[in-house]
């Protein structure tokens, strides 16, 4: 049998290894646009920051390593079309036969529709080549102040990145709040942390025009905003990379339409990762979620399907978690703006607990942000915010996995999660958290 997989990051390569752990003797090749097969895109932040200085490092696995698990490796090839009559897909001038095909071209970084974003000294972040070509930008213009357009994650990670490497830095994001994955009450806690740390922060500002003046970019933008800067980085959000995809169903902003078994609407033809609509396990429907965890999943599922399999995927939750400085918040399942997006009853509680034990030196405080169904107390998501070393991503995989349980809130009080004075309370923060969420729906509810 003879799979051919376009795209060499995190669903490609998932796939690949998937294929050859059940079908020894398969023939399998993986096209990549790029010279960077299996690198962590997720980890460019903290190369740009220094904190790690090898590009190779980045890579989760090496060339070699590849090659020796019998993987085809097709490096700066990029498949320019796929004939889906003829099961052939083609690129650097000649074509490819596959008996089965998967689909991993990821996502591409938006750019919004405003002047001058192709001036020298204007980048987005989303592959090694740009990682590197920042890199060399800020080297040969000893750049040491940047402006980011946009407060998602990826502009928050790299406004700590920058000012890690010791740049001044402006943030500016449109919208009300930064990482509008979160509710505004935590929203407002990383731009207090972002602002403690140096970082210049503005929401509600669009930045409407980027004009070259002598050795610097100036920045406009609404409610009179103007800033002059050696670097501007946008980063604004991701669209699927689907533009080689024709007669392929295709929804969600031209995201791929594929059923659980990650089969697109042609026969052979499967896809996986950042290109495709995402099934999310609560609301039951396609949603576009891109995320390397949901990448690695959707891509392993792929191969073992594609080798004769009948496996499905689980669904995403929006599971996420992120670090700013000493700051992390983590998040799964929804929170109010989804609710009310679904138009679903919902009761949020917020708790401020201590992460362990507080006699034990080092406790800090986190805040959880329960969500769920006032009627019928089903759990619906939670949000928490806390120190680096608060355990936020344990927790937050705890809900995660409590709501693909179908848990009520205070079901989370029944699973027997472990205790020492130093890492958490005989009822972990979670389950306290629970607690005060029930106890304050029952007495809404009795009133
Ligand atoms: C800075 C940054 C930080 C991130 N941090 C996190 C994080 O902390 N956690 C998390 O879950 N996610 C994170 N992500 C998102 C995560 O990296 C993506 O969700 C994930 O990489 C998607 O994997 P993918 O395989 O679907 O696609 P991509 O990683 O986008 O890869 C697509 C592949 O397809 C190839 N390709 C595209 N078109 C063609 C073509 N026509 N021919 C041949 N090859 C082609 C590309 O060369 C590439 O190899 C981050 C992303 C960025 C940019």
């Amino acid at each position: 049998m003879n799979y051919s997989i376009i795209g060499g990051s995190d669903a490609g390569i998932s796939a690949a290894l998937r294929i050859k752990e059940i079908d020894k003797h398969a023939q399998v090749d993986m096209f990549l646009a790029d010279e960077y097969p299996n690198y962590s895109i997720c980890g460019i932040p903290f190369y740009l920051s220094k904190e790690i200085n090898h590009l190779n490092s980045l890579a989760h696995r090496s060339v070699e390593e590849i090659l020796s698990k019998g993987i085809g490796l097709h490096t700066n090839h990029t498949i320019h079309s796929i004939d889906v009559a003829n099961r052939q897909i083609a690129g650097n001038n000649r074509s490819y036969h596959y008996d089965k095909l998967l689909i991993g071209t990821g996502a591409v970084s938006l750019i919004p529709p405003i002047q001058g974003v192709d001036l020298p000294g204007v980048f987005t972040l989303r592959w090694i080549g740009d990682m590197l070509r920042i890199e060399e930008y800020i080297l040969q213009h000893q750049v040491n102040n940047a402006l980011i357009i946009g407060g998602g994650y990826i502009g928050l990670e790299m406004a700590d990145a920058l000012i890690k490497r010791g740049l001044r830095v402006t943030l500016v994001e449109a919208l009300p709040q930064v990482l509008t994955s979160v509710d505004l009450p935590l929203a407002e806690m990383v731009r207090s942390k972002l602002q403690d740390n140096g970082v210049n922060v503005f929401v509600n500002t669009k930045i409407e025009e980027i004009e070259s003046i002598p050795g610097k970019l100036k920045v406009h933008g609404t409610n009179d905003f103007g800033s002059e800067n050696q670097l501007v980085l946008i980063a604004v959000g991701v669209q699927p990379e689907t533009s080689l995809v024709h007669n392929i169903e295709k929804g969600f902003k031209g995201a791929i339409k594929t059923n659980r078994k990650m089969e697109t609407s042609v026969p052979n033809i499967y896809a996986a990762g950042d290109c495709i609509e995402t099934y999310h396990a609560f609301l039951k429907e396609n949603v576009y979620l891109p995320l390397g965890s949901t990448a690695h999943k959707q891509g392993r599922i792929a191969g073992e399907n594609m080798a004769g399999g009948h496996v499905e995927y689980q669904g995403s939750l929006g599971s996420q978690v992120v670090k700013i400085f000493d700051l992390v918040v983590g998040r799964t399942g929804l929170n109010d703006k989804d609710c009310e997006k679904y138009n679903l009853p919902y009761r949020t509680v917020s708790s401020e607990l201590w992460d362990h034990k507080h006699y034990y030196p080092g406790a800090r405080q986190l805040t959880i942000r329960i969500t769920g169904n006032p009627d019928t107390e089903e759990l619906y998501g939670a949000q928490i915010i806390g120190h680096t070393g608060s355990e936020i991503s344990k927790r937050i995989d705890i809900i995660a996995t409590a709501i693909h349980n179908n848990y009520r809130v205070p079901q989370l009080n029944d699973i027997d999660l472990t205790y020492t004075p130093t890492l958490s309370s005989p009822w972990d923060p979670v389950q306290m958290a629970a607690q005060k969420w029930t106890t304050i729906n029952k007495g809404n509810r009795e009133k």
